[in-house]
């Protein structure tokens, strides 16, 4: 490696990776980065190749495995040139102390920030709380939690068990569901609720990634007791995305004592995961039926209504004014999970200040493009046929059918050619979805019904009305 300091790297190049930390920060969250990212530094770029560096081996190699490629691809947006990068072991100690930098190093103890906050707010309340307090987000409070129909339950139990006094409601609280859905949002709420309801109870919050470094590092340095220790004294455990253990078996195994020490002392146990219990592979299966054991509350995709209430209550908080009409079009169209629907509406929100001109519905089309052509909903072949013989009366076997009859051939025509415009099937495919009709019999059918529609008002009306309804 050369010995190139940071004096060895452009204003321009500093200001890059200030970027690409920016990213890698709100992508993967602040507890994460803490733990991982925060110390790597860069050291120098030469001819499309990026040198980094980070204070240990052990931190080095666990980067390279699982944040390596996310890296370069944002190095990469930064910077086309980039073609690749690496990661040496550079200790922190060696280098001129630059404040805020040699503190806790990826040791996987409590971040030194406190979520923004003055260190000294930490400092008055006991080492634990400012512990937990700088592990959990303060945005995600129950205050701020938009209740709906798919989450209600997870919403209930993660309220019961935070109000619990003496008994404990269920044991363990498992919490699942799909990606960017409210899971950790909630496990926040209940550290949140119940550090204010019961200073005295010792809560810990961490994901199931950083419980297994904490056992890894435990374990290199033979010092499995304090980890035991740590974790069988705390009056309530929650481990955020535990299939991440899956597959790993020692850390399974430890985790499956530490779970049924907690549980046999009656102390409280939440979990959330992306899957069911039973659904976990990888898992072992005495540890999958212990998960199951409690209560089991998933979180469904959300829907038009819900997503609407939060958005609502997000330029609520922000004491922003916007046409509503604008909210109900991204609740509309951006479907696949909350952080994308927040992000949506961040981006709309910049932009505006950025010009500095007030939202439009065209404004929000245009900066989303990309997000809304990814969210736009897959149409099912299966649909269309449907929703084509339900509006021309015929029956769905009539989609297979070879009769010829006009008034069955020429809705099956209007199907397929909508099949071709709003999916991205094969006229081969469509076919055989039409009774295992051949390719050519499709291309006629788009052909005679783009030229039909030119003179037929009334079907050019239908077809215009379907493709509405199908597009939702
Ligand atoms: P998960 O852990 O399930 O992947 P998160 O809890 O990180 O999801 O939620 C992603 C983002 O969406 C967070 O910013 C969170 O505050 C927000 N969010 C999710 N569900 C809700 C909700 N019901 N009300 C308000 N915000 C929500
Ligand atoms: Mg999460």
């Amino acid at each position: 490696m050369s010995g190139m300091g940071t004096d060895g790297i452009s204003g321009g190049e500093e200001a890059r990776w200030a970027r690409v930390r920016e990213k890698l920060r709100s992508e993967f969250g602040e507890a994460t980065f803490n733990s991982w990212l925060k110390n790597i530094e860069l050291e120098k770029i030469a001819n499309g190749h990026v040198d980094m560096t980070l204070p240990t081996r052990f931190l080095r190699d666990w980067v390279i495995n699982n944040y390596a490629t996310r890296i370069r691809k944002l190095w990469q947006t930064e910077d086309e040139k980039v073609q690749s990068i690496d990661f040496q072991v550079k200790p922190l100690q060696k280098k001129a102390a630059s404040p805020g930098k040699t503190t806790s190093i990826g040791l996987g103890e409590a971040p030194t920030t406190f979520n923004g906050k003055q260190p000294d707010i930490a400092a008055a309340n006991s080492a634990e709380r400012a512990a937990l307090a700088a592990q959990l987000d303060p945005r995600f409070t129950f205050e701020n939690f938009v209740v709906g129909k798919s989450n209600e339950l997870a919403h209930a139990a993660a309220r019961r068990v935070s109000e619990a006094k003496d008994k404990i409601p269920f044991n363990p609280l498992y919490i699942y569901g799909g990606v960017g859905l409210g899971k950790t949002h909630l496990m926040h709420a209940i550290g949140h609720a119940i550090s204010a309801n019961s200073p005295e109870k010792k809560v810990m919050y961490l994901s199931a990634e950083k419980f297994m470094y904490r056992f890894i590092r435990a374990l290199r340095f033979k010092d499995t007791m304090t980890f035991k220790d740590q974790f069988r004294s705390v009056d309530v455990l929650m481990i955020d995305d535990v299939q991440f253990i899956a597959g790993k078996d020692s850390t399974q195994e430890e985790f499956f004592h530490t779970f049924n020490a907690l549980v046999d002392q009656n102390h409280q146990v939440i979990i959330s995961g992306d899957r069911s219990p039973t659904d976990l592979e990888g898992m072992e299966e005495r540890m999958r039926s212990r998960l199951g054991w409690g209560l089991v509350a998933d979180i469904h995709p959300t829907d038009y209504e819900l997503r609407l209430g939060i958005l609502q209550s997000k330029v609520e908080q922000a004491k922003i004014a916007i046409d509503s009409r604008i909210l109900e079009f991204l609740a509309h169209r951006i479907t696949s999970n909350v952080r994308e629907l927040e992000g949506a509406l961040n981006r709309v929100l910049a932009y505006s200040d950025l010009v500095g001109r007030s939202v439009t519905l065209e404004s929000t089309q245009e900066v989303l493009r990309d997000l809304l052509r990814a969210n736009d909903r897959r149409i099912t072949i299966e649909e269309i046929q449907k929703r084509v013989a339900e509006h021309f009366n015929i029956r769905m076997s009539d989609m297979h059918s070879a009769r010829r009859a006009r008034a069955v051939a020429r809705p099956r025509q209007v199907a397929m050619y909508l099949a071709k415009q709003l999916t991205s099937r094969s006229l081969p495919e469509i076919g055989r979805k039409f009774g295992g009709r051949d390719h050519t019999t499709v291309m006629h059918a788009v052909r005679k019904i783009d030229e039909l529609i030119e003179d037929d008002m009334s079907l050019s009306e239908d077809v215009e009305l379907l493709r509405r309804m199908l597009e939702g």
